[in-house]
């Protein structure tokens, strides 16, 4: 190898034009653009022009090159136009995983997307009268119809961004300037980045904190009411649980002081579930019926989470607050888009047709056990260069709801004796459909509760490529 630059090596390269010129090439430009592959051609011949000027290249390494170069574009390319949001397959054991995008979303919803988005819509046009209408109109009815059969009359619901957004703006419309009563047991941090102390600053309401973490009484928030207090807010504890000398009290006992001293009460479920969860085997979780029910004023909740649909915030309740709400002026910033509300509407659509498998969500959560141990074994049965075992799990509901709560569900526990786990969890990801597992006691584990069977052949086909690899 030549360490000295040698010019006439330069006057070997191609010119970008010389480059493209030809049918594989012509192909190329004809799928992605004439622009996507000039940049790429450009960019590896001033890499070899640098590497020539070196003295890296001599002129029969640079032939190999040169000769390679069509498939090193066509790599790049590829590379360079690949979006960076992609579909994963989620085998962590995780149903509602926020780093992995929280709940699928129905056909039907994807259907709906694309239908109401490719073209114009009544977005916010009143079709009867020709004129501006109200996008806080869509969704509305839906969901007074999923109450109104639940006994819950007279409601009305506003959808803002995410569930973080709902409560901010609540806070804002409701208690700017005035004090929020608040249990010191449920001032939360959830996911890092929603903490109540902080939502409650920045909306301009002044939190006054109640009772102990552990033991909060209806005495605590009566002796803390003073004029200034506008609203009592009761806050799920949704990603962790509070055990031992606990003492809380009960929304109807929140509901009868704040009626008694003329003060709303506000709850933010975090996941609203619009389903009795005892019949998907989650048991003490309150839904968003039990909430109104008991008279709580506003109910704040994502619809990302155990609802099943968009990434979403929902504020449910006296049609005079979501009313008050709507007018605030962060409510103009926090709205969400016609892609939401398409969604959102034909999420809600299956749950009044009460298609609740049509939700994958939902349909997920009741896969009987059985059929996944099935599903297990037959993975494990046709992968060859593995140690598996099929085991039993439990799937956690996750995404800051339903604190500890799982259900239970079968793996595939695999090791391989020439990588490990953490290698294999790794190669995985790196599939061309990225896998998400988890890795356990040295094993890589695949919960099958939140994985569709028409990827189990995919799953155990790429298996196998990486123990033939090896
Ligand atoms: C998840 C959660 C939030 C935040 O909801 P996002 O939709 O992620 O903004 C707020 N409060 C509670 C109790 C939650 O569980």
């Amino acid at each position: 190898m030549t360490t000295i630059p040698d010019p006439s090596v330069f006057r070997l390269l191609p010119s970008v034009d010389e480059l493209l010129r030809n049918d594989a090439m012509a192909a190329l430009i004809h799928e992605q653009g004439r622009l996507n592959v000039t940049e790429a051609a450009r960019l590896a011949l001033s890499e070899l022009r640098a590497r020539i000027s070196r003295g890296t290249l001599s002129a029969e390494t640079l032939d190999a090159e040169l000769r390679a170069l069509p498939v090193t574009l066509q790599l790049r390319v590829a590379e360079n136009t690949s979006s960076s949001l992609r579909r994963v397959i989620n085998a962590s054991g995780i149903l509602i995983h926020t780093n992995l995008g929280r709940a699928p979303l129905s056909r039907l919803a994807a259907e709906r997307i694309a239908g109401i988005t490719t073209g114009y819509s009544n977005l916010e046009f009143d079709l009867d009268k020709g004129e501006r209408g109200r996008r806080n109109a869509h969704a509305q009815n839906l969901f007074s119809r999923i109450f109104a059969r639940q006994a819950i009359t007279d409601t009305r619901t506003a959808v803002v961004n995410n569930n973080a957004a709902a409560v901010l703006l609540a806070l804002a419309a409701l208690a700017e300037g005035g004090e929020v009563i608040v249990s010191r047991g449920e001032l939360v941090e959830i996911g890092g980045s929603f903490r109540i102390p902080d939502i409650m600053a920045r909306s301009g309401a002044v939190l006054r904190e109640v009772g102990t973490t552990n033991r909060t009484r209806i005495d605590d928030y009566e002796k803390a009411i003073t004029e200034r207090t506008r609203l009592l807010l009761r806050v799920h504890r949704s990603n962790f649980e509070i055990v031992g000398f606990t003492e809380q009290p009960e929304v109807a006992d929140l509901v009868e002081l704040g009626q008694r001293r003329g003060i709303p009460v506000m709850e933010d479920l975090g996941s609203g579930a619009l389903v009795d969860l005892a019949l998907y085997g989650i048991h003490d979780e309150p839904n968003v019926f039990d909430s109104l029910r008991a008279g709580v004023s506003l109910v704040t909740y994502s619809g990302d989470k155990l609802l099943g649909g968009p990434q979403a915030g929902l504020i449910s309740g006296e049609p005079a607050l979501v009313d008050k709400v709507c007018k605030h002026p962060l409510f103009r910033a926090l709205r969400v888009d016609k892609l939401c509300y398409a969604a959102l509407e034909a999420t809600l659509l299956s749950y009044l047709q009460e298609e609740y498998d049509d939700i994958p969500l939902l349909r997920m959560m009741r896969i009987p056990a059985e059929q996944l141990e099935r599903r297990c074994r037959e993975i494990a049965a046709s992968v060859e260069g593995y140690v598996t075992e099929v085991v039993a799990v439990q799937t956690m509901i996750g995404g800051g709801a339903a604190a500890g709560k799982s259900i239970k569900s079968f793996a595939v526990a695999l090791a391989c004796k020439e990588i490990s786990a953490g290698e294999l969890a790794l190669r995985m990801r790196r599939f061309p459909v990225p896998v998400v597992a988890r890795v356990e006691d040295g094993r890589v584990l695949l919960d099958l509760r939140t994985v569709d069977c028409v990827d189990d052949a995919y799953l155990a086909n790429s298996l196998n490529s990486i123990a033939r690899a090896e």
